[in-house]
């Protein structure tokens, strides 16, 4: 059996592709150089894929920034405000990716996404009525012509023209429509440019094809494809498709003249059945996703083999393959040199899912795989992982009562009962949460870590900069106030350093867009909370003042979403497991006198299905109580905020709603500001807090900004429910924009108060 990966991570092993970038924005490297050192990984990322005897190794998968900006590149997307610098090709590309200011011009960079439910983020395509879409570029044709010089027969990986079409953004009057046409011919032109060159396979990526589609999408899958595929010659045509399931275009795509068709039968829950009971095509082969692209679980080879046989009943030819591209992995154990053998032989990073292809490929030749060696190994690996159940846990998850899924009173006398414990003023003030890491912050943090201070000279510096905090917070006149988050590097991993049951990697980067990566924590086991959290630093800081301190937690599905789940129970499971653990701290924070708490499930939104059908019945229906379990036994006079990254929450407005938060905060600044008609068109009960301006550039709103924007929210909000605050946290900008900026926001709040008294 043949052997395909999808992608890999291009980032390389210790994160050289970031050095190397990150040198040369500061110029301290050549365009040569940077050149050199990408040659290298790409050589060393072919070398590694050909010692596992993988048949199929993608090339044109590198990427300096992002693979959805180098296929926009390659059909001449690239708009005029980036072409006029007049800069080198590789630095109108980084224009694109990054935006651009010096001597040349002044340009921001393209908008970039969330890339479909990972935590990846692609550069989102810019068509105006002038861009002519056409092949330009020859960045696959290189590539190919590269691997073939060092030896290495490769399958050039492009996005595919049905998702780079619905990617982009039209800024003009032109729709999807207009550009089709052009679109394919340059899909047709690339097959045919491949095909001189002699390759004999193209991969292209088309997970948009796991979204709901309706009938419009079909006939353009179809139009496109038929174009594309008029005349491939000698090249094969892999259509692969990743992050689920097909159901909406499966007939379509054994139709259409495909050569192969890959399939995700991780994340694709009805792939499996969609094979059965349509059957596969047998002109075409079939590239079945069943090493898990996303998450670092070692593969159990029970399960595939049992889906395997399934297959092999429809009589079609297949290939083995990664789920989806091992980008979403970190890339070798072979880094962690701390994780104990007993976990680390559970894993499987990019590497290593390498030697898992080629294992299952070898040990599906042999006549009896189940009596395999290769086999019997892995199903005692599977049966034995060490320290995981905690059976307290479990019975604690299973006695949740459906009353512990409700706090009462209800919303509204909580309100009047909060109106009277608080006596904040009408617009309350309030930040997000953390003020600036400052660099000093930061090397007190590492000199703990690396035993250069003791534990009390690092607590006794945290006490300072919180009493420091305390103070501005007291200067400037805000109503609610925080206590800084010094002691955390991050909101998730501040947490799940603290519980049990989860592990943490030295080398385990992910690429989550560019040059930046995140190391996300592993839920090993069953998760419990075996001391407070923040108590310490909220009661400190609350010491320090008479008003209300914002106790500061993280919330259960942000705490998952953020890091590599389970696959032994559901994510349903574990989130309720850390709802219970945070549920803890929050009684805690309460019985120490904390009366207002902030949960923060700034990722909420991010992990909705790709499927709108299935938004309610495989998230929302979990993932809302699980925050309500959090703080269902809070007295009423405790007031729970809640806070949200992004306000593209229109559609699940209701969702939000019956978190039964008693305040809400969200970024809004950037948005225009349409959530507010969302949220009185559907009479939202929670008080809201839009950010009045946005954290994430340097820029000082002044005062006149602000109350035009709470002027703008008055027209939809109900003075009463209106909050005042920034966008997010304060973490990542500088001491002196955050002191103005936060005073013109109290001036802002205080010459709205006077509007309303007169
Ligand atoms: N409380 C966190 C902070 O202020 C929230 C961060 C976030 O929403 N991403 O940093
Ligand atoms: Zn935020």
């Amino acid at each position: 059996m043949k052997t395909s990966v999808i992608g890999y991570p291009r980032i390389g092993k210790l994160r050289e592709l970031k050095f190397a970038e990150e040198k040369y924005f500061r110029g301290e490297l050549t365009e040569r150089e940077l050149r050199d050192t990408a040659e290298a990984l790409r050589v060393e990322h072919w070398r590694t894929q050909d010692a596992a005897d993988i048949d199929l190794i993608p090339s044109n998968d590198f990427s300096f920034y992002d693979t959805t900006l180098d296929a926009a590149e390659l059909l001449n997307i690239v708009p005029a405000r980036y072409r006029e610098l007049g800069l080198s090709p590789l630095d109108t590309y980084f224009a694109m990716a990054r935006g651009y200011q010096g001597p040349a011009g002044d340009v921001k960079a393209l908008a970039m996404k969330k890339w479909f439910n990972t935590n990846y983020h692609y550069t989102v395509p810019e068509i105006d009525d002038d861009t002519q879409i056409k092949l330009v570029g020859t960045k696959p044709f290189d590539e190919y012509a590269e691997a073939r010089s060092y030896g290495f027969e490769t399958k050039s990986v492009v996005l595919g023209p049905i998702t780079l079409l619905k990617l982009a953004r039209f800024t003009g009057t032109k729709t999807i429509a207009d550009v089709e046409a052009d679109v394919a011919q340059a899909y047709a032109d690339i097959i045919a440019h491949l095909g001189h060159l002699g390759a004999p396979w193209v991969q292209l990526d088309e997970p948009w094809l796991v979204r709901d589609l309706d009938a419009d999408d079909l006939a353009l899958v179809r139009r496109v494809f038929e174009r594309v595929l008029a005349n491939t010659g000698s090249v094969k045509v892999l259509v692969q498709t990743y992050f689920g399931d097909v159901r909406d275009c499966y007939d379509l795509l054994a139709e259409l003249p495909f050569d192969a068709i890959g399939l995700d039968f991780i994340e694709g829950t009805r792939t499996l059945d969609l094979v059965r009971t349509h059957g596969f095509p047998k002109d075409k082969l079939l590239v079945a996703g069943l090493v898990n692209g996303k998450n670092i679980w070692r593969n159990h080879f029970g399960k595939t083999l049992d889906v395997v046989d399934e297959l092999r009943k429809t009589g079609a030819e297949m290939a083995l393959s990664t789920s989806c591209s091992l980008l979403h992995v970190p890339y070798t154990l072979a880094n962690e040199t701390k994780l104990k053998p007993e976990y680390a032989e559970h894993f499987a990073f990019a590497v290593e899912k390498l030697g898992e292809l080629h294992e299952l490929a070898t040990l599906l030749e042999e006549d009896d795989p189940r009596a395999s060696q290769a086999f019997v190994a892995n199903a005692q690996l599977m049966g034995a992982r060490p320290d995981k159940d905690d059976a307290a846990v479990q019975a604690r998850v299973a006695a949740i009562t459906d009353d512990e899924y409700t706090r009462l009173p209800a919303r509204p006398e909580r309100e009047r009962i909060q109106k009277d414990e608080f006596k904040l003023p009408l617009f309350p003030t309030t930040t997000i949460g953390s003020f600036p890491q400052t660099r000093d912050v930061r090397a007190e943090r590492r000199a703990l870590k690396r035993g250069e201070v003791t534990r009390d000279e690092y607590e006794q510096f945290m006490r300072d900069k919180i009493a420091a905090c305390v103070k501005l917070q007291e200067q400037i006149g805000l109503d609610v106030l925080v206590h800084g988050e010094f002691e955390r590097n991050d909101m998730v991993e501040y947490f799940g350093e603290q519980l049990n049951g989860f592990l943490f990697t030295e080398k385990a980067w992910v690429q989550s867009y560019g040059t930046r990566c995140v190391k996300p924590p592993i839920v090993w086991g069953d998760v419990s909370r075996p001391h407070t959290m923040t108590v310490k630093w909220s009661t400190y800081a609350q010491s320090l003042t008479k008003k209300p301190m914002k106790g500061m937690l993280t919330g259960p599905v942000t705490i998952l979403n953020w890091s590599f789940p389970r696959e032994d129970i559901s994510r349903e499971e574990s989130t309720k497991q850390i709802a219970l653990a945070i549920r803890d701290e929050v009684l805690d924070l309460e019985a120490a006198g904390i009366r207002v708490i902030q949960v923060d499930e700034a990722a909420l939104r991010e992990k909705l299905p790709l499927r709108k059908s299935d938004w309610f019945s495989e998230y929302l229906d979990w993932a809302i109580p699980a925050f309500r379990l959090v703080h269902s036994a809070c007295k009423p006079t405790t007031q729970v905020h809640t806070h949200m990254c992004y306000s593209e929450f229109t559609d699940i407005i209701k969702a939000i709603d019956a978190m039964d938060a008693d305040v809400i905060t969200f970024e809004a600044s950037r948005s225009d500001l349409l959530i507010l008609d969302s949220l009185a068109e559907n009479h939202f009960e929670t008080e809201v807090g839009p950010g009045v301006y946005d954290i994430h550039s340097p820029r000082v709103p002044s005062t006149e900004e602000i109350v035009d924007a709470l002027h703008k929210m008055l027209a939809k909000v109900k003075p009463e429910k209106l909050w005042v605050n920034p966008d997010c946290g304060l973490k990542t900008r500088g001491e002196a924009e955050v002191l103005p900026s936060l005073e013109h926001m109290v001036a802002a709040a205080r010459q709205l108060r006077e509007e309303h008294q007169a």
